[in-house]
């Protein structure tokens, strides 16, 4: 989804996003019934968690508190490929609330995105917005509440 933006080498040399700290753990993809049978077709031993009535991938330790997805291949990135869950598709951009209304921002958990404009970040959220704003509809638990590493880009 955010091939205009960013480029798959620079996502598949970077890999920032599918690795996590700690504490950032609770903010990993929620994996519904058909992701799950999928992740266990590609990884048999891929095992999962419950954390606040969310099933969550069960992230692997790699080192100085850091973790990584279970479906991420170091050399080629995600296993899940286009059955990725939405909110991976769309990272860096998130889904957020702003003032009471739904808004697209980015995340500056990619390091690649502060490279870019504020002009171009908004000129692609907005193109995005339509496409999110219904993915927003379905799954509603995906509009996040405001984190203070995103910058809002477009309300609704
Ligand atoms: S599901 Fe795929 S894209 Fe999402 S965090 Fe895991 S490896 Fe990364």
């Amino acid at each position: 989804m955010t091939e205009k933006i960013l480029s798959a080498g620079e996502c598949s040399r970077c890999q920032r996003c599918c690795i996590f700290e700690s504490y950032e753990l609770r903010l990993t993809p929620a994996v519904d019934d058909i992701l799950a049978g999928r992740a266990k077709q590609l990884r048999p031993d891929v095992r999962f968690a419950d954390v606040d009535g969310r099933r969550l991938f069960m992230m692997l330790p790699i080192g100085n508190d850091m973790f990584a997805c279970p479906m991420l291949d170091r050399e080629k990135g995600c296993m899940l490929g286009e059955d990725k869950p939405p909110e991976c598709d769309m990272f860096p951009f998130v889904l957020t609330e702003c003032g009471g209304r739904r808004a697209v921002a980015v995340s500056s958990a990619c390091p690649i995105m502060s490279e870019r404009s504020l002009r171009q970040l908004e000129e692609t959220a907005r193109e995005l917005s339509s496409q999110l704003f219904l993915i927003a509809d379905r799954r509603p638990e995906l509009v996040r509440r405001y984190e203070k590493g995103y910058t809002v880009l477009v309300t609704e």
